[in-house]
């Protein structure tokens, strides 16, 4: 088939990602104002949390919606936070960039499963930061839904298999269970959050054992590298909780993208100086 009517599918899946991801940004303005207030996800509907006005659904597509009403409520005209349209559009761009990180060229492609995968990895980047680094806490939504989304995507021709992602599921959340049952023990301290473990689950289910093991890994690196130096400086209590989700999550999308090539290299480079494995 000749290249010129092989990259319109392409480009369309492109847009169409980005705007499932704009979809979902406007979903998590509502996650992250709800949430912490324990308000239903679902009801009411969207309204100003000023004057009650329902928001009809042109004045709720994502981004335009607050551009055409200039940042203001259209009845009260109490200004909406611009919050809003960020987290749309952020959202936005991390859809299109699952797309154009994947290259699926058709729906058919064996790499569209790819592009969900990597679509749920980055878009819920957003509330795991907000989230979690203003309340200390990760949304079943986010963390349970990522088990549920994983487990489901494994079944498809390009998924993981339902095998790897059931024993993701297990190894990952047993085994992180299990690590923070042992050091909260030995620290008689709280150690990490259900909701850490939850989360990794969630990138067991989605990339198996192996890929989200390697980005608890980097995670664990990252956490390191900015959290030791900050509270240096800022001279906080090292004992004070942090919040690990975000760390994790953004690693996440770095091992299902570059884990199998970082796995190689240390495995080759352990080789290498052993010459055993
Ligand atoms: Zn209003």
């Amino acid at each position: 088939m000749p290249a010129c009517t092989m990259d319109f599918p392409a480009i369309f899946l492109w847009i169409l990602f980005a705007v499932l991801g704009a979809c979902f940004g406007s979903f998590f303005n509502v996650l992250i104002y709800r949430m912490p207030r324990d308000m239903s996800l679902i009801k009411p509907g969207s309204h100003c949390p000023r004057c009650k006005h329902k928001i009809p659904l042109w004045q709720n597509i994502p981004v335009l919606g607050w551009l055409f009403l200039g940042g203001r409520c259209a009845n009260c005209k109490e200004t909406i936070s611009i919050r809003y349209p960020i987290v749309e559009f952020l959202a936005m761009l991390l859809g299109f960039a699952a797309a154009f990180l994947t290259e699926p060229k058709a729906f058919q492609d064996a790499n569209i499963i790819r592009c969900f995968c990597l679509f749920w990895l980055l878009v819920t980047l957003i509330p795991i930061f907000v989230i979690d680094f203003k309340h200390l806490l990760l949304p079943d939504t986010v963390t349970i839904g990522g088990i549920l989304v994983g487990f489901t995507l494994s079944f498809f021709e390009g998924g993981i298999g339902w095998l790897s992602s059931l024993i993701g599921i297990a190894a990952c959340g047993g085994g992180l269970f299990l690590f923070s049952v042992i050091s909260s023990k030995i620290l008689k301290k709280e150690g990490l959050g259900l909701g850490d473990v939850k989360l990794l689950a969630g990138f067991g289910a989605i990339m198996g054992a192996e890929l989200a093991f390697t980005a608890l890994i980097i995670g664990s690196m990252l956490a390191l590298a900015v959290v030791v130096p900050f509270r240096f400086l800022t001279k906080r209590n090292m004992a004070s909780p942090l919040p690990f989700g975000p760390f994790l999550g953004l690693a996440a999308p770095i091992s299902y993208l570059l884990g199998e090539t970082i796995i190689e290299t240390y495995t080759g480079a352990i080789h290498k100086v052993f010459g055993f494995i």
